[in-house]
């Protein structure tokens, strides 16, 4: 491709975006297409082109297919699981990113990316709060970052050499994590992937706020000593991934230091929250934390995908990942991102984070974040007006809802009723993703079926907020009058 045939393919890419942009808001938040619509459309089993195309006529083509047929999750009506909107200055910094292509793996591979990254890095903790000497690195996504801290606390909690020989103690016993059961997915992933096998997982009960309960949490410990278990980490999460619940923090720091435990918070989807001055004595305790993961794929708006691990000691990230001495010594000491993180060749995912902080800055993101927390707010008390909709949580910007026929609300508990509620719930769900007037996600809470407004969105308005509860009527009424006789009887 020539630099020329680069311009105009470019020129007319960014228009088409800049349309997409513009016209977002009058689109079906998704096309609602079925598996088999798409692969028509890509026309899926075509063998692999045997000769070159024209690039622009092939952008062109991709573009028409992403943009006409994709789930728009920068839609202001888009408000499922925790899916955030993409800031359009991180778009731009991507085409920066990929342009140059450094390899940050190295300093030397990549001088001004690498000290971009890093400076990130130092402002994501000033956000949280967090000692800014601290280390850290930018990841895939929320997972990948909870992974390199749980790395971390298994290379620095283990009493021999875990990484030599492997996680089963040789002096036996087990190691022990505890979590509330309200902890995302990544934490059997972990144990799993890492070695511990996930029954080394202590799910610890809830109160009635989802919020971990440290009584049992203590006696689950003091338990495990005494059977010769090797208690090592405690997670606590703020912002539970289903109700954005956030655990005590700083009850959970005070019993990590007693209990000589790791302490990890998970804040991939809350943790950016903290800089709200509204939210931060539910923060509390946080930045006591031995490591944190935060997400800017989520609150930061930056573009698929960025995650970042956060370690109060920098030394910790090294003693589980490097395999040089930790004592090498240029005349200047300069980070080599490959002895901090599990990869090797690494993207320029930096820039997209640093740029949204740079526009934004941190009052802007207090603003956005503290807007999708009062829009979340102000669907939870309109939800009060409609009888038909049971309010059930509402919690940072995680509102949690269900519909409930109005001549079954006597009945509400009843076995066969609490049934049907599930399954009504849950068809409406489903005709919510796939009709296009707005995408909620779900989430289960004590045994019911609730619909889930999440809203990590710049793009939402209070309008937006309030046509909801009028399209859950709409279409319970629909649906209940289809299935109801099928399912109850
Ligand atoms: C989103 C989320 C994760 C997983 O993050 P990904 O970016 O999806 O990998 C983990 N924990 C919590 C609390 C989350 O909200």
């Amino acid at each position: 491709m020539s630099a020329a045939d680069f311009r105009k393919a470019g020129h007319t890419l960014i228009d088409r975006l800049a349309d997409l942009m513009e016209s977002m808001a009058d689109r079906p938040v998704t096309s609602g297409k079925t598996p088999l619509e798409i692969r028509d459309l890509l026309d899926a089993d075509a063998n692999l082109p045997s000769d070159t195309s024209d690039a622009g006529e092939i952008l062109a083509g991709a573009a028409d297919l992403v943009i006409d047929h994709s789930l728009y999750n920068g839609h202001p009506r888009f408000w499922g699981y925790i899916t955030s909107s993409p800031a359009p200055i991180g778009v731009l910094g991507d085409l920066i990113a990929s342009a140059v292509n450094p390899n940050v793996g190295a300093w030397g591979l990549a001088p001004v990316a690498t000290e971009i990254e890093a400076q990130s890095i130092r402002w994501i903790a000033e956000l949280l709060d967090y000692p800014a000497d601290c280390g850290g690195i930018l990841v895939s996504g929320g997972n990948m970052a909870n992974f390199v801290c749980f790395l971390a606390a298994r290379a620095a909690k283990a009493d021999w050499d875990i990484r030599k020989n492997g996680a089963t103690p040789v002096a036996g016993g087990r190691l022990r994590i505890y979590a509330s059961a309200e902890t995302h997915t990544w934490i059997q992933k972990a144990a799993d992937l890492f070695g511990l096998g996930t029954e080394s997982i202590r799910w610890i009960s809830t109160d009635n706020g989802l919020r971990i309960d440290t009584e049992l949490l203590q006696e689950q410990i003091d338990a495990d000593r005494a059977d010769g278990d090797r208690p090592f980490l405690l997670i606590g999460t703020a912002g539970s991934v289903s109700t954005g619940a956030i655990d005590p923090l700083a009850d959970l720091a005070t019993i990590a230091r007693k209990n000589d435990l790791w302490y990890h918070v998970d804040g991939a989807y809350g943790g950016f929250a903290a800089a709200v001055p509204s939210c931060k004595e539910a923060f509390n305790g946080m930045s006591q934390a031995d490591s944190i993961a935060v997400d800017p794929h989520k609150w930061l708006y930056a573009p698929l995908e960025a995650g970042c691990a956060l370690v109060r000691n920098p030394k910790a990230l090294q003693n589980a990942f490097s395999y040089h001495p930790p004592y090498y010594h240029f005349d200047t000491e300069v980070i080599n991102y490959f002895d901090y993180g599990p990869q090797n060749s690494r993207g320029f995912r930096a820039l997209k984070v640093w740029l949204g902080l740079k526009q934004a800055g941190r009052s802007g993101y207090v603003r956005m974040i503290e807007d999708d927390i009062t829009l979340a707010r102000s669907l939870y008390d309109l939800l009060g007006d409609y009888p038909e909709l049971e309010k059930v949580t509402h919690d940072l910007s995680i509102t949690t809802f269900r519909y409930i026929p109005e001549d079954l609300n006597d009945r509400v508990g009843e076995e066969a009723v609490e049934e049907y509620l599930n399954r009504l719930n849950e068809e409406i769900r489903n005709e919510l993703q796939q009709g296009g007037e707005a995408f909620l996600s779900h989430a289960v809470i004590r045994g019911k079926f609730v619909l889930r407004l999440c809203i990590v969105n710049f793009r939402t308005t209070i309008d937006d907020i309030r046509a909801l509860p009028e399209i859950v009527l709409r279409l319970g009424a629909e649906i209940d009058g289809k299935i109801r006789k099928e399912v109850l009887g």
